[in-house]
């Protein structure tokens, strides 16, 4: 039997994308390898699913994306944050902004997210292949011809859409096979590499702040005096290192400053500077003069972060805070301000959050997602040459791309 539309890859893009062709009246399937659809997307936002942005214009949302934003003019014009924030509230999730315009569902929950692609895929009759690894495909002229899957079946389709992912997170099963299949039919694939990754620390202490997560912290980035950058917000220690919305936003630059000596500076109080940080210690310091020192910095820090804070001021922890020098109380909000890293490097693929780089945006028709070199094949999501920052951008690229390939691969076949 052929179908209208074949879809390969049951994630965020591929989902919406066979979705709104089955919408629009094609026989569609969609061919996913896991047993299950969405599995990266459960773990989205961790577990919350940050779905979208609304950051305001259309401007502002194109300039997240940096040189390669200017694709999606057109699409985010067709289908862009508001058509998305509708479409999920017309399937009865009720969605919440948070802080820098983060859109989630009110449940907090992207099994809520997943529940309504999967209501809309049953609505419109897409037909479900899961546990179905595609294997290859099989261009014949400038049309694709067939998918062979592993088991041997093939499926033949009149348009195909191509939504397997990137390369990060592989065990989710984006393992990166669409780059290969488009390259194998004449696509180019730009550069690839790993991007909203956490960081790597040199120093070993790190371990034992693992988990603590900051809130309103300044981190600044440094290759030798130069500060490379410098975002406010928040971060967590994992157990090597650091991630978080602020590290990963800085991962891509520090990436582009290494292999070299790069520092991560944190500043635990940015909302005091050097003088009322110190008026504030010494305050505390003269409240309760007995106090040893290992036990005043309850009030200022995370429990977590008091025994090293208190090792590397080199201040005996057992002297009482009306004897702490001047010097010491200085080595104090040194550390407090400024307190030092050494980055190793960064995470691989393994914990990415999106791949940088992917399908040449040059070769796809931005106003439908279809390839210029074959004649039925679309592509969308993140397998596309487009990343943004954390926020809910990178899910919005894949609504946005996943719905245009999917009403305009539907459409030409529409019965
Ligand atoms: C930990 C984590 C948290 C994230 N949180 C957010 C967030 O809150 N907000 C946000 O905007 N973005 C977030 N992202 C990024 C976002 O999840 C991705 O950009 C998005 O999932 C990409 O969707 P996609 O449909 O293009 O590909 P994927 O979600 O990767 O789906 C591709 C699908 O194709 C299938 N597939 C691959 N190869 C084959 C094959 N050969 N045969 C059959 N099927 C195949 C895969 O199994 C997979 O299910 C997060 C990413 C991670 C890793």
């Amino acid at each position: 039997m052929k179908y209208d539309v074949a879809v390969i890859g049951g994630g965020p893009a591929g989902m919406i994308a066979a979705g709104r062709a089955g919408e629009i009246g094609s026989h569609v399937v969609l061919i996913e390898k896991n047993k299950d659809l969405g599995t990266k997307l459960l773990i989205a936002g961790k577990g919350r699913c940050n779905i979208t942005n609304k950051v305001d214009g259309l401007k502002e949302i194109i300039n997240r994306f940096g040189k390669n934003g200017k694709f999606l003019f057109s699409p985010f014009s067709k289908f862009g944050v508001k058509k998305t924030i509708d479409f999920f509230e017309n399937y009865n999730l009720k969605t919440k902004v948070e802080r820098g315009g983060r859109v989630f569902p009110v449940s907090n929950k992207s099994q809520d997210v997943l529940n309504v692609l999967i209501n809309y895929l049953e609505k419109t009759d897409v037909e479900l292949r899961t546990n179905s690894k595609v294997k290859k495909i099989i261009k014949k002229g400038d049309r694709i011809e067939k998918i062979v899957l592993a088991n041997h079946k093939e499926i033949m389709a009149d348009n195909y859409i191509i939504c397997t992912g990137g390369k990060s997170y592989p065990v989710t099963g984006s393992t990166g096979d669409g780059y290969r299949w488009a390259e194998k039919i004449g696509h180019t694939v730009t550069n690839l590499s790993p991007s909203l990754v956490p960081i790597i620390i040199k120093e070993g202490y790190v371990r034992e702040l693992e988990g603590l997560s900051l809130k309103n912290v300044e981190i600044s980035i440094y290759k030798g005096d130069k500060k490379i950058n410098s975002r406010f917000g928040e971060a967590i220690f994992t157990a090597n290192g650091m991630s978080g919305p602020i590290i990963l936003d800085m991962s891509k630059e520090i990436g582009q400053e290494l292999p070299g000596e790069i520092k991560m500076q944190i500043d635990f109080k940015p909302a005091l500077d050097f003088v009322k940080l110190d008026k504030r210690i010494q305050r505390d310091f003269q409240k309760s003069p007995n106090k040893l020192f290992r036990n005043s910095l309850d009030e200022l820090l995370p429990q977590k972060l008091i025994p090293i804070i208190i090792k590397l001021s080199k201040i005996d922890p057992s002297k009482k805070v009306n004897s702490i020098t001047k010097e010491e109380r200085r080595k104090l909000l040194h550390l407090l301000k400024e307190f030092s890293f050494r980055i190793e490097g960064l995470e691989g693929f393994k914990k990415a959050i999106i791949t940088t780089g992917g399908i040449n945006l040059n070769e796809i028709d931005q106003k439908t997602m279809k390839s210029k070199l074959i004649d039925n094949l679309y592509f969308a999501g993140e397998i596309l040459d487009l990343d943004g920052p954390t926020g809910g951008y990178n899910l919005q690229v894949c609504w946005t791309t996943g719905y245009i390939a999917g009403e305009n691969a539907g459409q030409v076949n529409s019965k």
